[in-house]
């Protein structure tokens, strides 16, 4: 806590210098402009409207894509239910060959698709090659297996599937949210039509040209592009039978209301406020990793991010000293060099919002620290900060900021964590860290969050289930569970 701005200088000297470890871009070919997926084939769109989509770290334009319109959205919904006949037919196994086709393919095109995803989003580019390709390539392998597996799945019933499945994903994990989506939807005998982000439309066109690469029948998959008007055009089509977002809980709310009493199958992955909640006995330098990881990984833009720290009293000084040090050596900048730990914000409204957060937290009279870091003239960006002398009834603890921005709170005894961790809204996920086995059951039992995890934060797998409680939605996403939304069992 003692630690100063100056002193934080000091220490960033100490880091070793790194030289520029850019990645390359050559083997990347973005289009100029794009069209929609739908019926097999990218086709104009009926709306004669395109927006840009720009790289955040400099501002500087990408690619342009459709802003499809009301007969767009009806093209891609008639394809994919066309598509739906012959699909839900198709023997099981033979599925299941497409779904490890696509597996496949990503994993062979991830270094474009990583550098896309960098460029289109801001991410770093060691997050989207380490963790957002391998996992989204997973995620089409897992849910293969599943295929011609589904009587097992749901043993003693007839699993039958839904028919077209809209589904609106954000831009903070585009090509793993469109795993997350299309895998078990497709798996289970669905057709899908999907609309991703507006300022991350990129690696979803790209998927395109990978279902086409795979042969994937028309309209199985149908990708179309746009705003918020797009998505909601997508979720109420009358012959979309099953509705999956992922986003923020205003619009999830705008979404349940909009479809409600029509017979749709809904499930929402929406925000998220969690508490990481460190013990005086838990491995201190272990768990600033963690803390780090929990907040400070792909910008704060994580619905599950640990944007609460709940530290036990005995311990703040050391740990806030120790994270403060290790804050100062997080490097901002370039997305697409391997040493970056802080890339760009998405977008300039997503920075105008933390910006805002942040100054009223300062208003509100919690004491905010950050580190010295160099922020680039170009682009969005926030450095990474941490509040300490957070109330409970300030903005900056109760909503989701979606940036790097921790609050720091204190506890004294497990029931008061406990106490403190569940006074949200959310219900996503939460971290404890520990020595001892028995207090991280008795925290899980009690904890109000759809993840747990124990001395560790942010893992990901396909084989999980992955959702919340509260305003953080309802259904499961991976795992078993991850099949559910997708399948009628009556
Ligand atoms: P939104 O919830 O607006 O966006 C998510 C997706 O829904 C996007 O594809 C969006 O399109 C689309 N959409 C927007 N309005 C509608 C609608 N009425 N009907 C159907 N689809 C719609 O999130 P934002 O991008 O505006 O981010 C705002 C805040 O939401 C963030 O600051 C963060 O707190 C939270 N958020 C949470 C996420 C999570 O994973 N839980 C992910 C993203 C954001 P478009 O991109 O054009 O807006």
């Amino acid at each position: 806590m003692a630690i100063t701005k100056k002193q934080s200088t000091a220490l960033a000297k100490q880091v070793f210098e790194y030289a520029p470890a850019p990645e390359a871009i050559d083997h990347v070919k973005i289009l100029p402009r794009y069209g929609l997926f739908i019926g097999g084939k990218m086709v104009a769109a009926h709306s004669k409207k395109h927006f840009p989509t720009i790289n955040p770290a400099t501002e500087k334009t990408l690619s342009e894509v459709v802003d499809a319109d009301e007969v767009d959205v009806d093209r891609a919904v008639k394809a994919a239910s066309k598509a739906f006949e012959s699909w839900a037919r198709l023997p099981a196994s033979r599925r299941a060959r497409y779904l490890f086709r696509i597996s496949r393919l990503l994993q062979e095109r991830s270094r474009e698709l990583a550098v896309v995803e960098t460029m289109d989003g801001g991410k770093p580019i060691k997050e989207s090659r380490d963790v957002d390709i391998p996992l989204s390539a997973a995620h089409f392998f897992y849910y293969g297996g599943w295929a011609d597996k589904l009587e097992w799945a749901f043993p003693n019933r007839k699993p039958r599937p839904l028919g077209v499945a809209g589904q609106v994903i954000p831009w903070n994990f585009p090509l793993l949210m469109l795993a997350w989506k299309i895998a078990p939807a497709l798996a289970a005998g669905n057709t899908v039509v999907l609309k991703p982000a507006e300022t991350t439309p990129l690696s979803a066109m790209v998927f395109a040209e990978i279902c086409m690469q795979a042969d994937l029948p028309p309209g199985v998959v149908n990708i179309v592009t746009g705003a918020g008007r797009t998505g909601s055009l997508v979720v109420s089509h009358p012959d979309v039978k099953k509705v999956a977002f992922t986003g923020s809980t205003e619009v999830g709310k705008l979404i349940q209301r909009a479809i409600a009493g029509t017979g749709k199958r809904l499930t929402l992955e929406l925000g998220g406020k969690a508490a990481n909640i460190v013990f005086e006995d838990a491995p201190l330098d272990q768990a600033v990793e963690g803390i780090v990881n929990g907040i400070y990984f792909n910008q704060g833009h994580v619905c599950c991010a640990g944007s609460r720290l709940l530290v036990q009293e005995s311990i703040a000084e050391p740990l806030l000293e120790k994270l403060k040090r290790r804050l100062s050596t997080l490097r901002l900048g370039d997305p697409l060099d391997k040493n970056t730990d802080i890339g760009a914000i998405n977008s300039r409204a997503q920075l105008e919002k933390i910006q805002g957060l942040v100054e009223s937290g300062v208003e509100e009279g919690a004491e905010l620290y950050q580190p010295e870091c160099v922020i680039p003239e170009r682009g969005f960006w926030f450095p990474p900060s941490l509040f300490t002398n957070v109330s409970q009834s300030y903005r900056i603890a109760r909503e989701e900021i979606f940036g790097p921005v921790l609050s720091v709170l204190t506890f004294r005894t497990p029931n008061e964590a406990v106490e403190k961790a569940n006074n949200t809204p959310y219900g996503l996920s939460a971290g404890v860290w520990t020595d001892k086995g028995s207090r991280i059951l008795w925290m899980a039992e009690r904890m109000r969050a759809g993840v747990v995890w124990a001395n560790t934060f942010n893992r990901f797998d396909p084989t999980s289930p992955f959702g919340g409680y509260k305003e953080s939605g309802f259904g499961r996403e991976g795992g078993v569970h991850g099949l559910l939304p997708y399948v009628d069992l009556n």
